[in-house]
């Protein structure tokens, strides 16, 4: 398919009548960087100038916008399809599957940032799960040359449906975590040639100390992934770039730098403590490291001649906030647990907090559905719970900043019980219900977020997103603490929640085809990513739904600059007062949630009464 860009023809028709360019006729290359979990406001010409760089040079997106849930396969399944999570169904990075899933962990609720669980839940769900086409792969089947490397997971399902074991089928290139071992993408002969030339080894170095996020008494790591990725950013700028070159055709690249998400989430910078939490120098050796690989990767351009011709969009998955484990209200911060400091929310506490309430048992879907007893959590915080943990009457999805929760039979009945349950819950701030259970006081129904589309999977029958407030800095986006569900601990990193902190990513562009020196005021997010990448390839994939974001016209030469309004969606009040708020910005037909909660709870929806202006617009 060739390109042609209506929005750019006419100037373009001016030039090559005056300057005979070859140029025009040939499409510009698109590369993605995706630094996981960077705060927009935390990105300064000191802290990230490559970064910072594109922001000021090209297009400034100051009014971004992470999908909820803000977590990372949700993400980059918006970027790589331009549909909102009700239409891809990656609802969060661990789901419900509706069926066990042997490579998860012979599990019901698996986590997707694997490629061997990604490929399994693709054939359960008759080969492509996501239910949209993907970026690469429309990309690759319309003439471009397509690569995607880093992180594992996100990187894979950019192009992740045309995997076959008997070796490289037609496929993108494909280099994550997971290269070199048996769960990992087979590298083709040319690959292995042009790395083993390189002098660059055909297996992915692991995390090293960066992997290791320590526990209740030992502080995590203070290394960023420098190591793993120094190895993604070489592959990229001495094989993959080169040899896309090499090849002739335009190229559209993926490169997804776990850091500083990796970082941030395991940093011992605060061991237990709120402060300085991911705003200490670990973290920011995990931006610096993601922006250092952006500066290779634009050198690299340099120096093959390619920077004119290629389109950079910067943006990252979702913000970042610092972990708080503290809660008056729950059970489950009562009891004691050998892994868990005293008055402390353990890992699995919504699980084990509805158990009690719903006076029913909890079995572990991660540990072959073994019940759990007094003073104990289950393995990766998610739960089954009901009589028979082959048929749960609830499944608990943890996540972290927010959790899901699904009720497989359906029980209205049940559903009311267990939103009463969370509404006595401090750490509870906002409720989504899926629109099939009917309307229940204290919450929104899961629609009015864009949670309700084609997905294959299953719904998630509600919701819970957990509080945040901000502490250590007058920068709320970069001071934001939460509550979360997860292994780490107080001090460490998370993200998943509806605050504004969680919900504010850093995103810029520059190239051809957009413009420079922009400022966009307009909203904006990582649907409308994927919409813009299609634009500018002047691809067409074929929609299953109708949740898709917006081409960013705006911030594109002569491009169209809609108008935009901010709306607040909130629901009844529940028996306790308890209100679900989502204040919102509009532009077409598209909504941009900034923060959801309840008053006062979340970063960005203010206590009632107060005068403070949201945060983060
Ligand atoms: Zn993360």
């Amino acid at each position: 398919m060739r390109r042609t860009v209506a929005l750019l023809s006419a100037s373009l028709f001016t030039l090559a009548a005056g300057a005979a360019s070859a140029q025009n006729a040939t499409p510009h290359n698109l590369i993605l960087f995706v630094p996981d979990g960077l705060r927009a406001l935390k990105v300064t010409p000191e802290t990230a100038p490559a970064m910072a760089e594109v922001r000021d040079k090209g297009v400034n997106f100051k009014n971004p916008h992470s999908v909820f849930p803000t977590f990372t396969m949700a993400n980059g399944s918006a970027m790589a399809t331009g549909h909102y999570l009700g239409d891809t169904g990656t609802f969060s990075n661990t789901i419900y599957s509706g069926y066990t899933s042997v490579p998860g962990g012979d599990t019901v609720t698996p986590f997707l940032e694997n490629d061997a669980v990604l490929g399994d839940i693709d054939e359960h769900f008759k080969g492509n799960y996501l239910n949209e086409e993907t970026l690469l792969k429309v990309a690759r089947a319309n003439g471009f040359s397509t690569a995607a490397i880093g992180k594992v997971g996100p990187t894979y399902i950019f192009d992740h449906t045309d995997r076959t074991d008997k070796g490289p089928a037609p496929h993108s290139i494909v280099v994550d975590d997971a290269t070199g071992s048996k769960t990992g993408v087979p590298l083709s002969d040319e690959m292995k040639d042009a790395l083993t030339k390189a002098n660059l080894p055909l297996t992915t170095p692991g995390r090293g100390d960066n992997g290791k996020a320590g526990d209740a008494k030992t502080a995590g790591t203070t290394a960023a992934n420098t190591a793993q990725q120094a190895y993604f950013a070489d592959v990229a700028s001495k094989v993959v770039l080169p040899m896309l070159r090499a090849q002739n055709k335009p190229f559209v690249l993926v490169f997804w730098s776990r850091d500083p998400d990796g970082t941030q989430h395991n940093q011992g910078d605060s061991l237990n403590t709120i402060t300085p939490g991911i705003n200490g120098p670990t973290s920011l050796a995990g931006i610096k490291n993601a922006d250092d690989n952006l500066a290779q990767l634009r050198k690299s351009l340099d120096e093959l001649g390619l920077a004119a011709s290629t389109d950079i969009i910067i943006s990252a998955d979702h913000g970042f906030s610092t972990i708080s484990k503290e809660s008056k209200t729950s059970p489950s911060a009562k009891a004691s647990y050998g892994d868990t400091p005293q008055n402390y929310l353990p890992m699995g506490f919504l699980a084990l907090d509805l158990a009690k309430a719903l006076d029913l048992p909890l079995y572990d879907p991660n540990d072959k559905n073994a019940k759990i007893g007094d003073n104990a959590h289950t393995k990766a915080g998610n739960g089954l719970i009901g009589n028979d943990p082959a048929k749960p009457d609830l499944v608990i999805a943890a996540n972290g900043g927010s959790d899901l929760i699904y009720l497989p039979n359906n029980d209205k009945e049940l559903a009311d019980r267990t939103i009463k349950a969370l509404l006595e819950q401090d750490y509870v701030s906002g409720l989504f219900v899926d629109d099939a259970l009917g309307n229940f006081p204290g919450t929104l129904p899961i629609s009015e977020v864009n949670l309700k589309g084609k997905a294959v999977t299953p719904n998630p029958s509600i919701v819970v997103n957990f509080r945040s407030y901000v502490e250590g800095c007058n920068e709320p986006t970069n001071c934001s603490v939460e509550v979360a569900d997860t292994v780490l601990r107080q001090g460490q990193g998370m993200h998943g929640s509806f605050g504004r902190g969680d919900t504010m990513n850093f995103m810029a562009a520059i190239g051809p085809d957009f413009k420079a020196g922009y400022v966009d005021a307009l909203p904006v997010s990582n649907a409308d990513v994927g919409m813009t990448a299609a634009k500018l390839l002047d691809l067409h994939a074929s929609a299953q739904g109708g949740l898709m974001g917006r081409v960013m016209s705006e911030a594109l030469p002569n491009g169209e600059t809609p108008k935009s309004s901010e709306g607040e969606l909130t629901s009844k009040p529940a028996a306790n007062g308890l209100q679900t708020i989502v204040k919102y910005q509009s532009v077409l037909s598209q909504r941009y949630f900034d923060a959801a909660g309840f008053a006062g709870r979340t970063v960005g929806i203010e206590a009632e009464g107060s005068k403070e202006k949201t945060a983060g617009k």
